[in-house]
């Protein structure tokens, strides 16, 4: 049976093309790009090289662009970085509920050094009001940093909008771009914003490497201390393929961006369409339209997120649901929460994120075997009485 995977979201295949370019540096171009010698010298012209591809994409020059882990990394040097290096200023940092694990956490962490953080509230479609950022902002305010996109619900967070307001202040703005580079438009100066976060293995290239965009005279503490590479921000040996790959993806992405968003939007919106027209008790989470091209995220009313997932994947479909009971915890996605809904109908939240893969196939797949998975677990289900239903609505 052909899988259908709809959890780009989550991680993307390695384009073949990007493999091919990251192949002569995990085989004879070895070279270590410090050093001085031919071989040296070739990785670090393939480094630099790497670097100007992304930053020309980004709007951003090549010395603003340092090379992490991935988006883990990037989050955490931009919030503890900036937090520690601005501390002498002020101790205030302002986020948001919807913020990815890695932003979230760390802020938490920072709570405990002195930090004090101000997590703002979004309304049920997600979205962050700038006006009550302006709000929230004290003289001690040193950062703010909330998300491009997120990464369940889609919603598209009004960045340039928020950005404006924090530069009057001459306060850092941080967003977490991870979902949003090499799927949507991505430039730093239209964003406004000081710090940028990015991952390869979202957008087709490979994991283990991201980067971040650290606007010119930004103070930034490192987190990684040793060598001076990445010009004394991130100590270690560069991960030359993989640098070298995630530029060439990043690179296809931008080729093809304007075809992929329109096809993947249609193949969405005839996704969510479908799923309410067949499904009934079923909401639509995130914003209707300031949402990416690729995201679905639906709750069915009576039915828990994990049994759907696995009676999905049992099909064929690879999809991903709100709720992390694989990790130990029953607790619904805190995203899905900060929406509004309550606990029981966020149980039963299916996301389903396409990709370059995704067909006009895979969706009426999908949409053909969905209503009958989830007829079945709602008449498993103590809670979904479908007679008094009929009656009441
Ligand atoms: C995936 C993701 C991250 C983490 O990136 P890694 O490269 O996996 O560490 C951070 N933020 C968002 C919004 C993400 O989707």
């Amino acid at each position: 049976m052909k899988r259908i995977y709809l959890d780009h979201a989550s991680t993307t295949p390695l384009r073949p093309e990007v493999l091919e370019a990251m192949l002569p540096f995990l085989k004879e171009q070895h070279g270590n790009p410090s050093s001085i010698y031919g071989e040296g010298r070739e990785a670090r012209k393939a480094l630099d090289r790497a670097r100007d591809r992304i930053a020309t994409i980004l709007g951003a020059s090549p010395r603003e662009i340092i090379f992490t882990s991935g988006g883990s990394e990037a989050d955490n040097l931009a919030i503890k970085g900036a937090a520690f290096a601005l501390k002498d200023r002020g101790n205030h940092i302002i986020t948001s509920a919807i913020e990815h694990h890695a932003v979230y956490n760390t802020c938490r962490y920072l709570e405990k050094h002195g930090f004090r953080i101000t997590v703002l509230p979004v309304d049920s479609y997600g979205l962050v009001d700038p006006a009550a950022v302006a709000a929230a902002l004290t003289p001690e305010t040193i950062l703010v940093s909330i998300m491009h996109a997120n990464n369940e619900i889609g919603t598209i967070q009004p960045i340039a909008e928020i950005s404006k307001i924090l530069k009057e202040r001459k306060i850092l703005f941080h967003t977490d771009a991870v979902q949003t580079v090499g799927h949507i438009p991505v430039n730093v100066q239209e964003l406004g914003v000081d710090l940028l976060s990015l991952s390869a293995h979202k957008f087709y290239g490979p994991k283990g490497v991201g980067a971040l965009y650290v606007r010119r005279g930004v103070r930034l503490d490192p987190l990684i201390h040793g060598g001076a590479q990445e010009h004394n921000r991130r100590a270690g040996t560069e991960n030359v393929a993989g640098i070298v790959g995630m530029a060439e993806a990043l690179v296809l992405a931008a080729l093809e961006m304007d075809k992929e968003i329109e096809r993947q939007r249609e193949l969405r919106d005839r996704l969510i369409s479908g799923i309410m027209e067949r499904i009934p008790h079923t909401r639509l989470n995130g914003h209707p339209e300031e949402r990416l091209p690729g995201n679905v995220n639906v709750c069915f009313e009576f039915i828990e997120g994990e049994s759907l997932l696995l009676n999905l994947d049992m099909q064929g479909i690879a999809a991903s649901s709100g709720s992390a009971c694989t990790s130990g915890s029953l607790e619904p996605s805190h995203v899905l929460l900060a929406l509004g809904l309550p606990h029981e109908i966020a149980h039963g939240s299916l996301r389903m994120t396409l990709g370059r893969g995704t067909s006009a196939a895979d969706i009426d797949t999908v949409l053909e075997v969905l209503p009958g998975i989830v007829d079945r677990l709602r008449q498993m289900s103590p809670l979904y009485d479908a007679d008094a239903f009929c009656k009441t609505h």
